[in-house]
Order: structure tokens, then C-alpha cells, then sequence
């Protein structure tokens, strides 16, 4: 297959912060003075006492170590908000729009988040919050929830969202984890129309740990809700009485900024801590980069606070740039399709950043819904989370972008704090499915099994040879698992567990996760590859492989298919997906099996957790191990109940 390549647009290279000869320049730099780099990169936050060492890192075992900026003291929500008051007090830092179209949207500028914060965090401090003491926010996509994240930074308090979207239990888990005695919620969340009992899941979750001693609710839908006297708090009823100056506590730069439990995509989530001083460098440079960010521009991130994304790339990167940033309450499809692109025209959007799971979810729905929107105002367009199929990229640059706006496919990890590869928009030529070129500082790596790098272009595991500033610092409360996860694999290198090749100009394309690569007669397949050739068919939406053992070709591919809407999967769509993917590929790649479904698992982040589908491919399906992140369990025993007769 002929590759696509789309070059930099001319007003692009003209006009972005970072040109291709800029790029090759400043990432030389970036590796070979790390030192001197980032001692002038670190000067773009403001600092309460200057750092004076930078870099102090080793991934080896004798001494290993992580630390940035380690002597500087600063304070994250004074970076986000007090440093902004002066110029652009009055411009609005934060654009909410409501689950429904009917409920007016939020206009809250850097003075009133500012005011915000500050109340709250007079409330948490009355309520004992402490440096140091673990806070766990569980609230719907609403401007409160990142004035709760701003609030903690502001007192050196340690945020843990839990997405507002898993269970109890799941909740509970996490509190424990954590130890924390404080659990910020709403009466209810609203996505899609439907409402989301987060207080009584609280109550719920309390009954399975001990140790929390008070709750603050934030009134959303106004739903009456039992309050525990002595315990539960009325979030505007506490604020009220705060006042509106709370100085920002100094905080060392390897202070704890944030816990965030990883997806579960292939195991139990791991609590990922990051700091605060190579964090807010790294999460600031990045957006600002990546997005080529000018304040003033509107920017939306259509992720939710409870994922990294969210936290990079909501709240903090934009905020502390200075930037203009669009929360949003509800779901692509609510009230129909078009929501996405119509909140763009309400708002007149620049810049759009989503996942390749709600792409390829409306691309399933017909142009119709995009096509009756004017989306003149986009010019960027990101994707996050997932390997995009070249078939979802192309359709979001000509349906969604009209051919005219770049789309920057960020490679990262809750792990990496930010994006580690993506093209930059005026300085990257694009290909269609790969992340491209690295970010500044980042120094990725293939190897192969036994550890041994692999030089120009090929496939391997990609690892990273060095530290970046945003990288996280450990798993909270398990130092050990941190380093026995990231660091054993392939000794001195940081181990990502996604496997990756690199071409002949140099561009990366995430081939999957490790686990997800199949051996089939030898030859070692990523499943990226035959899933994007299934998904490239114009009856599939979407496509999910694993490998099944096989007699005589060590592995078998088994494929599960979602068809598009209107589609009724039969023995002849099956015959014809074979011969298509035999074709597009090769007969090497033929599926064995192909599984119809009308669901894939995927985690409340929208990633197909493909060990489950695994697990059933090998028939092995006594236990399919820790579901508690599903989205929504039902799908496994449809999956179950309609496997095909293995031959
Ligand atoms: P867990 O670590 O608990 O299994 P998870 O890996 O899904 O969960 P995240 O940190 O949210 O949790 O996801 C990071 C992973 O998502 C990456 O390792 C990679 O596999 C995938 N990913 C993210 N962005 C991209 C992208 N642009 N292209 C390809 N893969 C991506
Ligand atoms: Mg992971």
C-alpha cells in the first residue's frame, strides 16, 4: 500500500511557533545539553525560589533516581491562575458546556477561578486538609472540578480523580488505596441525559472503607440527597463562608501534585503520582507546542478530567498558557451526533483534541451529522488514546477538517505527565495511523526481546533512554512496583509496554501493546495493522484482534467486528472480510475466526481491553481477571454466549 504523506501547509510553516528547522535544532538541543535545555525550559513557569540543579535522573538500579528541578520551590495553582490576574485578568479562562443543548453554558474568567479556588481551598483547609493529605475528587465534567484540582495544588493537598463514571466498589478501591479522608462529589453527574447517582455511590463506597471524614457535595442537578450530619458538607453553602485570599503554599518541585490510577486496560490500574515542578514544565511546553497555543485561541479537549488527558491538557497545560479551555458535560452523540461540531460552531473552536473511540464512533453514524455543521472556525485537530486507523484519520481530516486543518496524533501515557510523540503542526509532515517524530527531550528507543536496540527503521518494543521532566515518580505506595514495572524489562531504560516500528524517516507508529502482538507461523503481526484493515471496510465500525493458539501456526487471528449501524452481519459478510483482509494485507493475516459483535469491551476510557478478548479467543474464559474499569459488563456475556464454533 502506497503511504500517504501529507506535507506541512504553507501558512503553517509561515506562521507556528516551531518550523521544521526549528524543530530538528531545538530537539538536537534537547538531547545533547539536556542540561542547558531545561534549566531554559523550566524558565517559562514562575518559580518562588529559583532552581538551581536541573536534571538528576538514573534509571539504573545502583542509583536510581528521578528528580527535576529538585531545589526549586513553586506553586502550580499560582502558575495557573495568580500569575495571569495582571494581563488577562478578564479573559475567560474556562468555556463549560452543559450535557444539554437547552441549559445555558458558563463563562469563568482567570478572576473568578481565581476567587473560586481560593474559597475552596479555605473550605478544604476548615475541613483539615493538610499538605500532603490525599483529596479524592469524584464529580462530573464541571468547572468545579478542576477549581477542586486548582484548590489542592493551591494548599499542597494530593488530588485523586476517580472518573465519575465507575462503580462503588471501583471507588472504593481507590480511596483505600490512597488513604483518603476526603471525597469531593455532586448530588448527580448528567451524560447523555441520563443521571449518574454520584452522592449515593459515595454513601455506598463508605461502606466499604473506613477513614473518610468528610464529604463535600456540589448541587448539579439539584436532586435531593441524604446528608450525613458531622460528615457531609454543602459545597456552595461551606464556600460561602470562606474568604476570598488563600496565600499559595510553597511547594518543593518533587512535592506530590496528583495520583491518577491508570485505565486498566491490561491489569489492575496502577496509582501513578506525578510532581510539580517537571510536571508543570512538561505539561505547559507540550500544549503549548503540540497545539501550537497563542491565549486568546479557544481550545477544547473533549476528555474528562477523570483521565490524564484530562489533566494535562484541560486543566493544567492550557491554564497555565494562559489559555482559553472548553470543558464539556456530555457525550459525542447527545442529543445526536452533530453535538460535537456544534458545540465547535457555538464556540467558535480552534483547536479540537479527542479520542479515535468517539471518531470512529460518528464516522459510524454517516457525514450527514458532520456535514450540516460549518466548522470554519477549526484549524488543529488531535487524537489521543488509541492507535488511530488511517481509515478514522483520513475521515476526520477530509469530513471533520475539510482537508484543511492538521491532525497532531499524540503518542503518551498516564506514566508520561504529556505527550512524548507528535508531529508539531508547522513542522511535521503527516502520515496517516503514526505518531510521527518525538518530543523534545524524549528519546525513544526499539528494542528487541533480549533488550538489544534496534538502529534505523524496524519494529521492536519501544522504550525511552532518558527521563523527561513530567515523567511520573512512582506508583503511590508501592515504590517497588514502579520500578519493577517500568524499569526490569530492558535494564537502564524506561519499558512502555506498547510495541512500535519506526520507518525510514525516522516517524514512529504504535503497532499496540506488547502483549497484543501475534505470532502467526513465525511471523509477528501487531494487531493494529488487521484491525485497521477491517475498520477499513465499509460495513465494519470497528474491529478488535487477538490471537488464538493454533495447531500448526503457533497463533491463529481471531477477529470480533462491529458492523455499522443498519449492517446485519452473516456468513456472506464473513466470507467477504476474510478475502478483504487477505487482500489488503495478505494471506498471512487471514483471520481463522471472525466473531460479529455488537459491543466490544472497552474501559469507562473507551479503550477495547483486548486480554478479556483474548481470554475468550483461548477459550480460557473461568477468569477473565479484574472488569472492574468496564464500561459496561454486559458486553462480555453477549461475547460469551455468541462465540462461534471453533473448528
Ligand atoms: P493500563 O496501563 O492500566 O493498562 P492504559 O495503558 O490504557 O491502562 P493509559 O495510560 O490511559 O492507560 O493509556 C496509555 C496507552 O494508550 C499507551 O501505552 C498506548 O498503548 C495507548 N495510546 C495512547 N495514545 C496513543 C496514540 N496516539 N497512538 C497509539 N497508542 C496510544
Ligand atoms: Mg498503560
Amino acid at each position: 500500500m502506497a503511504e500517504a504523506v501529507y506535507p506541512v501547509p504553507a501558512a503553517w510553516a509561515a506562521n507556528a511557533l516551531v518550523d521544521a528547522a526549528r524543530y530538528e535544532a531545538l530537539y538536537h538541543r534537547s538531547v545533547t545539553e539536556p542540561e542547558a535545555f531545561w534549566a531554559e525550559m523550566g524558565q517559562r513557569i514562575d518559580w518562588i525560589r529559583p532552581y538551581t540543579t536541573v536534571k538528576q535522573t538514573s534509571f539504573a538500579e545502583a542509583d536510581f533516581g528521578i528528580r527535576w528541578y529538585g531545589d526549586g520551590t513553586l506553586n502550580l495553582s499560582a502558575n495557573c491562575l495568580d500569575r495571569h490576574l495582571a494581563v488577562r485578568g478578564d479573559s475567560v479562562a474556562i468555556l463549560w458546556e452543559p450535557d444539554s443543548p437547552t441549559e445555558p453554558e458558563r463563562r469563568i474568567t482567570y478572576r473568578q477561578l481565581h476567587e473560586q479556588v481560593c474559597r475552596f481551598a479555605n473550605l478544604l483547609k476548615a475541613r483539615g486538609v493538610k499538605r500532603g493529605d490525599r483529596v479524592t475528587l469524584y464529580l462530573p465534567m464541571v468547572p468545579e472540578a478542576a477549581v477542586a484540582m486548582l484548590a489542592c495544588a493551591r494548599i499542597g493537598a494530593i488530588h485523586s480523580i476517580v472518573f465519575a463514571g465507575f462503580s462503588p466498589e471501583a471507588l472504593a478501591g481507590r480511596i483505600a488505596d490512597c488513604d483518603s479522608a476526603i471525597v469531593v462529589t455532586s448530588d448527580e453527574g448528567l451524560r447523555g441525559g441520563k443521571r449518574v447517582p454520584l452522592k449515593a455511590n459515595v454513601d455506598e463506597a463508605l461502606t466499604h472503607c473506613s477513614g473518610v471524614e468528610t464529604v463535600i457535595v456540589l448541587r448539579r442537578t439539584g436532586a435531593p440527597v441524604a446528608m450525613v450530619a458531622g460528615r457531609d458538607v454543602d459545597w456552595h453553602a461551606g464556600v460561602a463562608a470562606q474568604s476570598a485570599d488563600c496565600p499559595a503554599e510553597e511547594m518543593n518541585a518533587e512535592d506530590p501534585l496528583f495520583i491518577l490510577y491508570t485505565s486498566g486496560s491490561t491489569g489492575k490500574p496502577k496509582g501513578v503520582l506525578h510532581t510539580t515542578g517537571g510536571y508543570a514544565v512538561w505539561a505547559s511546553l507540550t500544549h503549548e507546542l503540540v497545539f501550537d497555543y497563542r491565549p486568546g485561541q479557544v481550545y477544547w479537549c473533549a476528555a474528562d478530567v477523570g483521565w490524564v488527558t484530562g489533566h494535562s491538557y484541560v486543566v493544567y497545560g492550557p491554564l497555565m498558557n494562559g489559555g482559553t479551555t472548553v470543558m464539556f458535560e456530555g457525550v459525542p452523540n447527545f442529543p445526536d451526533p452533530s453535538r460535537f461540531w456544534q458545540v465547535v460552531d457555538k464556540f467558535q473552536v480552534e483547536i479540537f483534541y479527542g479520542a479515535p473511540t468517539a471518531l470512529r464512533a460518528l464516522m459510524r453514524e454517516g457525514d450527514e451529522w458532520v456535514k450540516q455543521t460549518s466548522r470554519a472556525s477549526l484549524r488543529l485537530l488531535g487524537s489521543v488514546g488509541e492507535p488511530i486507523n488511517p481509515e478514522a484519520w483520513e475521515w476526520y481530516h477530509k469530513v471533520v477538517g475539510e482537508g484543511r486543518c492538521p491532525i497532531v496524533d499524540t503518542w503518551w501515557q498516564t506514566e508520561t505527565g504529556g505527550v512524548m510523540i507528535s508531529p508539531l503542526p508547522g513542522a511535521t509532515a503527516l502520515k496517516p495511523g503514526s505518531a510521527t517524530r518525538p518530543m523534545l527531550g524524549v528519546q525513544p528507543m526499539l528494542v528487541d526481546n533480549d533488550g538489544t536496540p534496534i538502529e534505523g527503521p524496524g519494529e521492536g518494543c519501544l522504550v525511552i533512554a532518558d527521563s523527561w521532566p513530567g515523567q511520573m515518580r512512582t506508583v503511590w505506595g508501592d515504590h517497588e512496583r514502579f520500578f519493577q514495572t517500568y524499569f526490569t524489562t530492558f535494564a537502564g531504560k524506561y519499558f512502555t509496554g506498547d510495541g512500535c516500528r519506526r520507518d525510514a524517516d525516522g516517524y514512529y507508529w504504535i503497532t499496540g501493546r506488547i502483549d497484543d502482538v501475534i505470532n502467526v507461523s513465525g511471523h509477528r503481526m501487531g494487531t493494529a495493522e488487521i484491525e485497521s484493515a477491517l475498520v477499513a471496510h465499509a460495513k465494519v465500525a470497528e474491529a478488535a484482534v487477538v490471537g488464538m493458539p493454533h495447531e500448526i501456526k503457533g497463533q491463529g487471528i481471531y477477529a470480533y467486528v462491529t458492523t455499522n449501524a443498519g449492517i446485519e452481519p452473516d456468513e456472506a459478510l464473513r466470507k467477504e472480510l476474510v478475502q478483504w483482509v487477505r487482500h489488503e494485507i495478505g494471506p498471512i493475516a487471514t483471520p481463522d475466526v471472525i466473531q460479529f459483535a455488537p459491543g466490544l469491551p472497552k474501559t469507562r476510557s473507551g479503550k477495547i481491553m483486548r486480554r478479556i478478548l483474548r481470554k475468550i479467543a483461548e477459550n480460557d474464559v473461568s477468569s477473565l481477571g479484574d472488569t472492574s474499569t468496564l464500561a459496561d459488563p454486559s458486553v462480555v456475556d453477549n461475547l460469551l454466549a455468541n462465540r462461534p464454533h471453533l473448528a
